[in-house]
């Protein structure tokens, strides 16, 4: 198959996470490659030291997400003939602290995903009933753009709010919430929406940049579930089934 050469950038850091600056590679790829491809070629031909995460390479695990270019994106669905350049520059997720070379420890992310607490809540919790939810439905239509996130943490790294407040829960966890605030089986509402009120934690920190909407790989639109929260919120006691 025909090889184009790429020149590949990409931040590395020393084992304790100290940036030690970008190193380049010229790697062949084939136009249907994606970057995690090229990140496997210089392992295998170049440096065997640079670091990397994945998992599944087919877009489920979330495990690949980096700085691609300056955006985050999963590396095993960006193909290379799709950025439209012969220079990529890979680094890891901004607003996570770097481990080494590209990847990032998740903690803070899931710190956040914690406080939300995203397990389900039933009334009871001992049924074994099977849970029916028609595709009709008002919850499967509430959440049909909204259930798929795979916690890669692209949006928590291109939120503009989370760079500037340690404290924002970012648009993922609040996500999470939402899916089980409107849950008809979810009787944990007020704990939730204590978090999620919180002044200087809470859904009332997003600015509404659409950052999040736009880099999550899997489409979830978390501008409109804050902005769906926000107003909910307005009126209290409108997720109350305990
Ligand atoms: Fe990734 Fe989207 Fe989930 Fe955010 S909401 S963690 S971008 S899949």
């Amino acid at each position: 198959m025909l090889q184009t050469t790429y020149r590949i950038r990409v931040a590395r850091s020393t084992a304790d996470g100290i940036a030690t600056g970008n190193q380049e590679f010229e790697v062949g790829l084939e136009e249907r490659m994606t970057v995690l491809d090229a990140l496997f070629q210089i392992r295998r031909n170049h440096d065997a030291s640079v670091s990397f995460r994945c998992a599944c390479r087919v877009g489920m695990c979330g495990t690949c997400a980096m700085y691609i270019n300056q955006v985050p994106r999963l590396a095993c669905r960006t193909r290379v003939r799709l950025l439209n350049t012969r220079t990529i520059t890979v680094t890891p997720l901004p607003n996570l602290p770097v481990l080494k070379d590209l990847v990032v420890s998740v903690e803070p992310f899931f710190d956040q995903w914690r406080r939300v607490l995203p397990a389900l809540h039933p009334k009871d919790p001992d049924s074994t009933e099977l849970a029916r939810i028609p595709a009709d439905s008002e919850y499967a239509r509430q959440t049909r753009s909204k259930r798929d996130c795979i916690t890669c943490g692209a949006c928590y790294s291109a939120c503009g709010i989370k760079n500037s407040s340690g404290e924002y829960l970012g648009p993922a966890a609040i996500n999470k919430a939402f899916l089980r605030l409107v849950d008809p089986r979810d009787t944990s509402a007020r704990d939730r929406l204590r978090v999620l009120n919180d002044e200087r934690g809470g859904v009332w920190r997003c600015h509404t940049q659409f950052n999040c909407t736009a880099v999550c790989p899997k489409g979830i639109t978390l501008t409109d579930t804050i902005t769906k929260l926000k107003r909910a919120m307005l009126f209290p006691g409108q997720f109350d089934r305990s």
